[in-house]
């Protein structure tokens, strides 16, 4: 029985390591000219039988080679991508054998939020990787190794396996865009003393007095999660960086967050609270896809958990206020479900993907009651659900039949 288990478990890990494609990437930064050099090579796993690969590329990259191990050459064509807009190019290729590797080496410069006097940012928002067309946040296993110059540190979600003479080893498994590495002269960090092992990581000189409260507040949502939504699949360490380039905030599959506002005071602003809250929930709610109206997986889920937090932490008026909010913008606004953000305008996918969403959330909330809803929740959580039918057979299961159809009604209408 023990050897029969043993067996199990080691065909479950090999199963799901193979599951995933297998990322290298070698990137050069080159600070002085804010450009970049990348070599991206992706292998796909084992039980991936498709006979051609396409890679979505920024335009403004420049590839410089293509190899791949099927007979054709690939090809690199301009594409428009709704999500991008007329921003890509593509390159296919295709294979006869059955290793399924492509290879591409490009170049280019991230765009002007991305970097300032202190720092590159090569993450979820910086599109300088490739990616499967729909399939920007697809997990892959990666190893990144990144280059610098004299005088330059590099941090990445997790901390360095490998580090000597200007070259930086990490290794992980990430949305395949979000990949990340930050690139500066200095780092400061702060790290909580017990587990779960959080880290801040920022760009620049010095640290300030919101740093210290940000860290503290971080471990008080992560230690809320871990009870409630993340009971399942808990998280055992987390790293925030704060690259300063003030653009904008993302959560990470990766255990990570990337926070660019230079004014983020968490104890000040209920608004930053929220956006830490929503970003560290992101680490379970990223699997729907972002094409369609199953981004409310994401982005509803990750609302109304911030909201759950601010809750938690004694703000019912809070609570209930910024739940007002977002029921007040939702009035006649389309249903989530089969919700086409290319037929609307665009504040419509805000009102209907993220402040409908919640609004249906709180209301299931209701429904089954806080026991009920956050072991509901964590089980959506930790089964990585992708679509809402598979969403509703959750419920179903766990909450029962009429609940499911009360549910569907709901995200219906
Ligand atoms: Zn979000």
């Amino acid at each position: 029985m023990k050897y029969l288990l043993l067996l199990a478990g080691l065909l479950g890990l090999a199963v799901s390591a193979g599951a995933v494609p297998t990322v290298s990437v070698q990137m050069r930064a080159i600070p002085a000219t804010h450009s970049f050099v990348c070599r991206y090579t992706i292998t796909l796993a084992a039980d991936d039988t498709a006979t051609t690969l396409a890679l979505n590329l920024g335009r403004q990259l420049r590839i410089e080679n293509l190899l791949s191990s099927g007979n054709a050459t690939p090809r690199a064509t301009r594409v428009y991508y709704p999500y991008f807009g007329d921003t890509l190019q593509q390159v296919v290729a295709r294979f006869s054998g059955r290793a399924r590797t492509v290879s591409l080496t490009y170049s280019g410069t991230p765009e002007g939020r991305l970097f300032n006097e202190q720092v590159m940012v090569f993450s979820g928002h910086s599109g300088w990787l490739p990616f499967r067309p729909y399939r920007e946040y697809e997990e892959v296993n990666y190893v990144l190794e990144v280059q610098a110059p004299e005088g330059y540190q590099v941090e990445s979600n997790s901390a360095a396996v490998e580090q000597r003479a200007g070259r930086w080893l990490f290794r992980g498994r990430a949305g395949a865009i979000e990949i990340t590495a930050l690139v500066a002269r200095q780092f400061q960090q702060l790290a909580s003393a017990g587990a779960p092992g959080i880290r801040v990581v920022k760009a620049g000189p010095a640290l300030a007095r919101t740093d210290t409260v940000l860290l503290r507040k971080a471990e008080s949502i992560i230690a809320y999660y871990n009870r409630s939504i993340g009971q399942q699949d808990p998280i055992t360490h987390f790293t925030i960086l704060l690259p300063g380039t003030n653009a904008d905030a993302f959560g990470m599959l990766e255990n990570a967050t990337v926070i660019t506002y230079t004014d983020f005071d968490v104890a000040a602003d209920r608004e930053a609270l929220l956006i830490l809250a929503h970003e560290i929930s992101h680490k379970w709610w990223g699997y729907g896809s972002v094409h369609d109206y199953n981004d409310w997986l994401n982005e509803a889920f990750a609302t109304y958990s911030s909201l759950l937090y601010l809750r938690e932490s004694g703000d019912e008026d809070g609570y209930q206020a910024e739940l007002a909010k977002r029921a007040a913008t939702v009035g006649n606004a389309p249903p989530i479900r089969g919700f086409d953000y290319r037929k609307h305008p665009r504040p419509m996918y805000r009102r209907v993907v993220y402040n409908k969403g919640t609004a249906v959330l709180a209301a299931l909330h209701t429904r089954l009651g806080t026991e009920q809803f956050v072991r509901l929740l964590a089980t959506v959580a930790a089964r990585h659900v992708r679509s809402t039918d598979e969403l509703l057979a959750v419920v179903e299961q766990q909450a029962g039949l009429k609940t499911r159809a009360w549910l569907l009604a709901e995200i219906s209408r």
